[in-house]
């Protein structure tokens, strides 16, 4: 049987993972992109495994899952970027850690009483993926060229212009697809974070609540190699990317109170990046175009659980033809 021609439009973490996914499965595969990943909302995120600010809740979680058993086996492998961490999450409401059902029971447990920050009222100490985005990005792109994927850089001003007809068109294009569908569903979240230097003495931590009356300002502490990050904000239709210096000042203070190592550590960048929220993410097909975006603020985490999906109904129509 002869395989169909894919096209994937985007070239985020979900147009590569989508590109791996299928390459490795013998299809042909060609990324059309306007940016390539070191421009993408995709360089931009911390990153750790947790689904957060994606729906349809059970379908993130039964998406994170995958990708936390893949995560942990591309942690093996040194050049990828991927290591596992313990992460302290602190929560104001149990019902918060509805995430902790994706994660294998050994890799979580209730943190104790003396392990709380004066704001949370419970927690978990997670065992979790930390994705450190320019290595794994660069992983990435290097294994999709590597099993023979090609990239086209384009912008597509009109999705109705490729051709589906000999053709399937995978469209990974996060938040741009707001304006190629016509998705009055899809907003920006804006983020802002700051990238302090690195130092090997932080820990991870992560409030899952708000603070400030909008509820907008976030702290989390996420070491990597190159740099401590600290976060930062989710400001809903907000996508100014300039960074404001009040917001990096509060940023630095919230997180400096939930974590005292980074005391003294100077600050090396900040960032704004615009998370590609939707109602629910989207991860359907229609005749032969499929659609894998909307994943919110966590689309690294679902990302091997969507490309599975997505090579699902691939499937369906290579054995309809
Ligand atoms: C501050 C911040 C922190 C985050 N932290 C985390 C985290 O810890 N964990 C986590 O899992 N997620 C996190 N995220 C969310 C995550 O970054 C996104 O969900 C994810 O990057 C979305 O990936 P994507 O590939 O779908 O989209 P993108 O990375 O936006 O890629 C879209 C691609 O489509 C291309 N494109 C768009 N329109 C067109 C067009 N018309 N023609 C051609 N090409 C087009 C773009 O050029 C780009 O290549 C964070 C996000 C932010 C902003």
């Amino acid at each position: 049987m002869k395989l169909p021609k894919i096209s994937i439009i985007g070239c985020g973490v979900s147009g590569l993972t989508v590109g791996i996914v299928l390459l490795k499965q013998g299809y042909a595969v060609e990324i059309i992109t306007e940016k390539l990943p070191e421009q993408t909302t995709s360089a931009i995120a911390a990153a750790i495994w947790l689904p957060y600010e994606i729906k349809p809740i059970e379908l993130a979680n039964k998406l994170s899952t995958i990708s936390y058993l893949k995560f942990q086996e591309l942690a093996k492998q040194p050049d990828s970027g991927i290591s596992i961490i313990a992460a302290k999450m602190l929560l104001q409401h149990e019902a918060d850690a509805w995430w902790k059902e994706a994660i294998p029971k050994e890799f979580v447990r209730k943190l104790l009483p003396s392990e709380l920050s004066a704001a949370s009222t419970c927690g978990y100490m997670v065992q979790t993926p930390l994705i450190e985005t320019p290595l794994y990005l660069n992983y990435l792109l290097k294994t999709f060229h590597t099993l023979g994927g090609q990239i086209l850089m384009e912008k597509i001003q009109d999705i109705s212009s490729l051709s589906t007809e000999k053709e399937i068109l995978i469209n990974c294009t996060g938040l741009g697809s707001r304006a190629l569908l016509n998705d009055e569903s899809m907003y920006a979240i804006q983020g802002q974070i700051v990238q302090l230097q690195a130092s090997d003495k932080v820990p991870c931590v992560l409030a899952e609540y708000t603070y400030g009356a909008k509820g907008e300002e976030l702290a989390y502490v996420v070491p990597r190699k190159d740099c401590v990050i600290l976060g930062g904000t989710l400001v809903k239709y907000a996508e100014d990317l300039s960074p404001i210096d009040s917001v990096t000042k509060g940023i630095v203070e919230r997180c400096q109170e939930l974590v005292k190592e980074i005391k003294g550590l100077s600050v090396k960048n900040v960032v704004v990046g615009l998370r590609p929220g939707r109602q629910t993410l989207r991860l359907e097909r229609i005749g032969n175009l499929i659609h894998n975006y909307g994943h919110g603020g966590g689309g690294f985490t679902v990302s091997w659980g969507c490309a599975l999906e997505v090579l699902r109904l691939v499937k369906e129509v290579s054995e309809r033809d």
